[in-house]
């Protein structure tokens, strides 16, 4: 099946083929895959629609067996599936295990909330009547996902609609087809009905546009780009179909004149240059106080300096390739840019020669920065990080939410109360005191505010509000009660 769709219940050809390489090394081809037709999505939709209502009907303890299987499997394949990941994407190959560990555990967390969908009774306002408040599945269920996180993003947005008794239809990021066949593989063995998930895998433009539009389209689940997704919303309020979305940030680090200087270096540099920059929660903005500037600074560029860039599946590399040519040379016309708007690009911003050709870029730290320039204002995805000076913690705070994003924020302090009035006035949707920007837990909400985030949160319990629809049932006895 490797590069087939999974269309319908059935692995099929597509009707064209793209090439997928590795961009630690351009030589390796991963593999060649499939790319869906028009009438294959139609039969997914249709089947998807028929199939649905077989897993809504499924006990709740065989909807949990399927999720546990799928988790487990992720988990227990996580150094095999790790490696083909970091293998497509480039990250290191202990991220990209990580990654695939984390999958599964979204699977396990979701396998139990199956058994956990308690809902309201209520008397009623009426006598003789009470009321029945219930989560009821959505339907048809469009996943679309991005590169950077390609079997964690999916599996937090698929495990949750399963669990509440959707049918999926995924069109994963064609950068990473080779995650999304092995995911689908694992899921497509397991006691489900024929149809239910399918793997429609094409270009965002192409098939996946046709996905936003259909009418056979109940909800959409989107993380990628702010463009893509405010077209997605357009597309989708033709038909009045749920959304929810997670898109960029520019989220920023405030590091206090208190902070313990050790801890702040180590969480900006991770969430800085972790995954290649390329994560919706990395930290591209250093806010950092006056008095300790010069020493942050010095030690955050040392590290940066000794980072060691290399191929994502080499033991000890501390940052792997960018994940295509189009974004390298988007990362590097962003290192110019901060140049002509006056910044200092002190270290790294550069392409790297390396013994394998594949989009290698050393990480760069942009000094003298104003919160104003468009380095400072746009996702860059890249790793690249800005410092910007403050005088106070008035002035960081003030400049941490001066964004039009609003996903993460952090602050390094040894103050309570600082860390205090962080986490209550910064406007983002997750706030970290002393730890990076980036790094989340599945059993809580993620998502944003501003432009990084439309509709219901993902993740934990909030999940629930998507992927279900309430039912209000009024009951009468026939007599009074
Ligand atoms: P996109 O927003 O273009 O892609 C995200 C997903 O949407 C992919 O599966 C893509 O498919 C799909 N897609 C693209 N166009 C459409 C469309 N018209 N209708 C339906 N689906 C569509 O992000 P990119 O991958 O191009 O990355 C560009 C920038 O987006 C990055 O530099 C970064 O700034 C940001 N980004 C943010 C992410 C986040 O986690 N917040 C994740 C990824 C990107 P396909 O790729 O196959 O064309």
């Amino acid at each position: 099946m490797l590069g087939q769709n999974y269309i319908a219940g059935e692995w099929t050809n597509g009707t064209s083929e793209i090439e997928n390489r590795n961009p630690s090394d351009l030589t390796d081809l991963v593999g060649t895959f499939g790319q869906a037709s028009a009438d294959q999505l139609e039969a997914s939709l249709d089947q998807a629609r028929v199939a649905q209502v077989e897993w809504a009907a499924y006990g709740m303890e065989r909807k949990q067996a399927v999720l546990n299987a799928i988790g487990n499997e992720l988990m227990a394949r996580a150094e095999e599936l790790g490696t083909l990941l970091s293998r497509e994407e480039g990250k290191p190959i202990a991220e990209g295990k990580g990654e695939v560990y984390r999958a599964g555990q979204f699977f396990t967390y979701y396998a139990a909330e199956c058994l956990r969908q308690l809902g309201e009774n209520a008397d009623s306002v009426r006598d003789g009547v009470e009321v029945d408040v219930r989560r009821e599945a959505v339907g048809v269920v469009a996943i679309i996902s991005p590169w950077n996180f390609p079997t964690a993003t999916a599996s937090w947005k698929i495990a949750p609609a399963l669990c509440y008794g959707n049918a999926v239809l995924w069109k994963p990021a064609n950068i990473t087809p080779a995650s999304a066949v092995a995911l689908t593989e694992i899921i497509s063995r397991q006691d489900i009905p024929k149809g239910l998930f399918s793997l429609v895998m094409g270009s965002g433009r192409d098939i996946g546009q046709r996905i936003v539009e259909s009418p056979k389209v109940n909800a959409i689940s989107f993380t990628g780009s702010v463009p893509v997704g405010k077209g997605i919303a357009m597309a989708a309020i033709q038909n009045l179909t749920k959304v929810q979305m997670e898109m960029g940030s520019k989220n920023a680090l405030a590091v206090m004149d208190d902070a313990d200087l050790d801890i702040a270096v180590a969480i900006a540099q991770a969430g800085a240059f972790g995954s290649t920059g390329q994560k919706c929660t990395a930290t591209s903005r250093l806010v950092v106080h006056e008095a300790i500037h010069d020493q942050f600074v010095e030690r955050l560029v040392a590290g940066a300096k000794g980072i060691k860039v290399g191929h994502a599946l080499e033991a000890g590399i501390g940052m792997g390739p960018v994940v295509s040519e189009q974004q390298l040379n988007e990362n590097l016309a962003y290192a110019d840019l901060g140049r002509s708007e006056g910044a200092e690009l002190v270290c790294g911003g550069a392409r790297l020669e390396m013994p394998h050709d594949g989009f290698y870029m050393s990480p760069g730290v942009f000094l003298n920065t104003t919160n104003d320039m468009r380095i400072n204002r746009e996702e860059m995805f890249a790793p690249l990080t800005s410092v910007i000076k403050v005088g106070s913690y008035d002035e960081a705070l003030s400049v941490v939410n001066d964004t039009n994003f609003g996903l993460t924020s952090g602050i390094a302090t040894k103050s309570l109360a600082r860390a205090t009035h962080f986490r209550r006035n910064a406007r983002t949707g997750v706030v970290t005191v002393n730890l990076p920007t980036a790094g989340t837990d599945y059993h809580v909400p993620f998502g944003g505010r501003g432009d990084s985030s439309y509709g219901p949160r993902e993740q934990g319990k909030a999940a629930a509000e998507f992927y279900t629809t309430v039912k209000t049932a009024y009951i009468s006895a026939g007599t009074p009660l």
